[in-house]
């Protein structure tokens, strides 16, 4: 079993009154616990240099929630690859359904982030999944091949290694509808199938991850099964008991 990641993405969401809570408390527990697992915290990139200031684990890691394909100059609001090199983030969320929706983001735009990530070694999170509609109609699985096609077409047969997948059906995300795991695992299955029949990455070097509606009260249904490497979570993330408890929950089922 490969250790078992949690994404922590905060969206557009928090303050410095939020944020310094946040970091005493994990600070705190971190402090006291040692933790086995890894834990990619992806707040707004106004307060990286804060939390990276605060949080030294070797477990706790930066991620972004975005980058530009553009490496510098005239893209007023733009952030760069280099930039997020340059305040340590080594992580960085891509291809979020709501940049999908929101930003009219396409696939080929998407690839071309992920190709601008992996040549700076930085590890893309792509984000895939289905929506409602496409679930209803059974096009799940050609909807995620698509979004995996733009990638695998990059030419470089090993671009799956060192990234991670977050297999995000849209309909479950912010919900409260999580996809039941015989579901999740189907897909995993059929995404790791993918990837390995269409490149040179080996089954135990694919991550993916899931997310949608991942909680306290569901966290451990997605523990201990071979297909999911770990979860992304979005709202649990927010609340600093709950995200704590999740890690601890996490951490107690992967270290026995
Ligand atoms: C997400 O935003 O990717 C997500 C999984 O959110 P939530 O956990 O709130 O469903």
């Amino acid at each position: 079993m490969k250790r078992f990641i949690i994404t922590a993405n905060w969206k557009l969401n928090g303050n410095n009154f939020l944020i310094n809570n946040f970091i005493q408390n994990i600070k705190n527990y971190l402090s006291k616990n040692i933790i086995t697992n890894t834990i990619i915290f992806a707040p707004p990139i106004p307060y990286i240099n804060n939390i990276k200031d605060q949080i030294k684990n070797k477990h706790f890691f930066l991620g972004a929630q975005n980058v530009d394909t553009n490496l510098f100059g005239a893209f007023t609001g733009e952030i760069s690859i280099n930039m997020l090199q340059d305040i340590n983030v080594q992580y960085v969320i891509i291809g979020h359904s709501e940049r999908r929706l929101f930003h009219n983001e396409s696939n080929e735009y998407i690839a071309k982030k992920f190709q601008i990530i992996k040549s700076k070694n930085m590890i893309p999170i792509l984000c895939i999944g289905e929506n409602i509609q496409e679930k209803s109609s059974k096009k799940s699985e050609i909807v995620c091949q698509k979004q995996l096609d733009v990638i695998l077409k990059l030419s470089d047969e090993n671009i799956f290694k060192n990234s991670i997948i977050a297999y995000e059906p849209v309909w479950a995300i912010g919900t409260g509808k999580t996809a039941d795991i015989q579901y999740i695992c189907k897909m995993h299955q059929f995404i790791k199938k993918y990837i390995t029949e269409n490149s040179n990455v080996h089954t135990n070097e694919i991550i993916i991850q899931y997310g949608g509606s991942v909680n306290l009260s569901n966290i451990q249904n997605f523990l201990n099964i071979d297909e999911i490497n770990g979860v992304l979570l979005g709202n649990s993330s927010l609340n600093y008991n709950q995200f704590i408890k999740i890690i601890e929950i996490v951490n107690q089922t992967y270290n026995k």
